[in-house]
């Protein structure tokens, strides 16, 4: 099978910061990729560019085998516009560090939302499969409630099942539990740990080393731009260089 993923060494600049400094990796069908580093190693800035929040300076990025930004015809590519960009970015979900929900709308409107509007689903099939992310993210009696009345774990679930209501193929996680009360991170985890467990492909940052040594197939070290170190768990973190994460993060 192709690669679900594939950055062939991209750079980002931000004025003269170099934030991103020839990066290369592959995901695969399948392959959770957990990414740690220190703040400000250019982690959100990589999956901004996998996601087509940010187009790269140099280097390409490909998800599902489709060139971000582009469109190719024989030989030939055409840049896309940017209504092409974001039909093309439905491939991914992604769940940010603090919950991105709709304060005006119920739990459901949120979840529905995306796929009503954007994919053009029919509303009655999607309340019926909304219902079945809520099962799946332990929240169905919550349907009706609003945003402000749950709890910050219950927000990042509601966050996860409405990426994936969009059906995508690759979920992107920035810090899903960075901004959360500690006893409520094991609940979110939980939901990732069974998204896994079903296949997704998942890219996902991180401070939760547990959860990476547990669930990643491959773990990617970043620091300042570049990645320093990708293997499997036991080795990335099992390194000397833990110590030195963990300083950092
Ligand atoms: P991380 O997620 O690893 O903490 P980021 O990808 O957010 O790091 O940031 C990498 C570097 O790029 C940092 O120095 C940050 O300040 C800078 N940066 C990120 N986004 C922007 C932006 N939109 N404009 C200017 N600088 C940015
Ligand atoms: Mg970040």
């Amino acid at each position: 099978m192709p690669p679900m993923v594939v950055a062939a060494e991209i750079h980002k600049h931000f004025g003269s910061l170099h934030a991103l400094q020839g990066v290369s990796l592959e995901v695969e069908p399948g392959e959770v990729l957990c990414i740690i580093g220190p703040s400000g190693s250019g982690k959100s800035t990589l999956l901004r560019c996998i996601n087509q929040l940010e187009s790269v300076d140099g280097g390409a990025v490909w998800v599902d085998g489709e060139l971000a930004g582009f469109r190719q015809e024989g030989d030939s590519l055409y840049a896309l516009t940017d209504r092409e960009v974001a039909r093309q970015r439905l491939a991914s979900g992604m769940v940010f560090q603090r919950f991105n929900l709709f304060a005006h709308m119920t739990v459901l409107a949120n979840i529905i939302e995306g796929p009503v509007t954007v994919q053009k689903r029919p509303k009655a099939q999607m309340v019926a499969e909304a219902m079945t992310l809520l099962q799946r993210v332990g929240l169905a009696d919550k349907r009706d409630a609003y945003p402000a009345e749950l709890s910050g774990g219950q927000q990042q679930r509601i966050a996860i099942a409405r990426a994936l209501a969009m059906k995508p193929k690759l979920m992107l996680f920035d810090e899903p539990t960075s901004a959360l009360d500690p006893e409520l991170v094991g609940e979110v985890l939980a939901v990732m740990r069974d998204l896994a467990a079903s296949g997704m492909t998942m890219i996902v940052v991180t401070h939760e080393l547990g959860f990476a040594r547990e669930v990643a197939g491959r773990v990617v070290f970043m620091d300042r731009g570049r990645i320093v170190e990708m293997g499997p768990p036991q080795q990335v973190l099992g390194s000397p260089r833990e110590a030195r994460t963990r300083d950092f993060i």
